[in-house]
């Protein structure tokens, strides 16, 4: 399997000083490394009866719609706020770097799907909360999230309650 740790490089201080920013254009650019990026990360979620993929912006969008292709389902966006052209439902939340808010439509998946939620990369584990209320908000079933990589340091994971599985393909300290 291509080593796709090799595809990743860390940009010490962006965007502020102090984090190591992980960035995976290398491995987007990389033909093997994409497909092998996009099968590890449905390869726990094939025969699950997941319904839809839920990418978080904007680098949940680039491996949640070939992840969603992968699943035969189709993909909804959850959004930087004031980005969706429908009425919205919100959540607001910390990050490792700054405050945030997502957005989804409220009328983007009828009540009782079975969501999975997508995102590149977990950090504090905020982003991925806030994308679980908001799939929640819509009345649907959190079946579970698929992220590439988990900055375990941060101890995101402490924040995703129970119920629905969390996997990551690679960990980092
Ligand atoms: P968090 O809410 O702290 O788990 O942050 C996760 C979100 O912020 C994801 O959408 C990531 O794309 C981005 N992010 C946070 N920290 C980093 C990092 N060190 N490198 C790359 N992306 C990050």
């Amino acid at each position: 399997m291509t080593d796709l740790d090799r595809l990743i490089r860390d940009v010490p201080d962006f965007p502020k000083t102090g984090i190591v920013f992980k960035d995976i254009t290398p491995l987007l650019a990389d033909a093997a490394g994409l497909r092998a990026a996009v099968e590890a990360m449905a390869a726990p979620w094939l025969g699950a009866g997941i319904d839809a993929v839920a990418g978080i912006e904007s680098r949940g969008f680039i491996l949640g719609a070939p992840l969603a292709l992968r699943l035969g389902t189709g993909f909804v966006p959850i959004r930087k706020p004031g980005k969706l052209p429908g009425a919205t439902v919100g959540e607001d939340y910390g990050l490792e770097y700054g405050h945030d808010r997502v957005e989804i439509h409220v009328d983007a998946l009828p009540a009782g799907r079975r969501v999975l939620i997508v995102d590149d990369v977990l950090a504090t584990g905020g982003t991925l909360a806030a994308a679980r209320a908001l799939v929640e908000k819509l009345h649907c079933e959190v079946a579970g999230a698929g992220v590439l990589l988990e900055l375990a340091g941060l101890d995101g994971r402490a924040r995703w309650r129970q119920g629905a599985p969390l996997r990551t393909v690679l960990r980092y300290a």
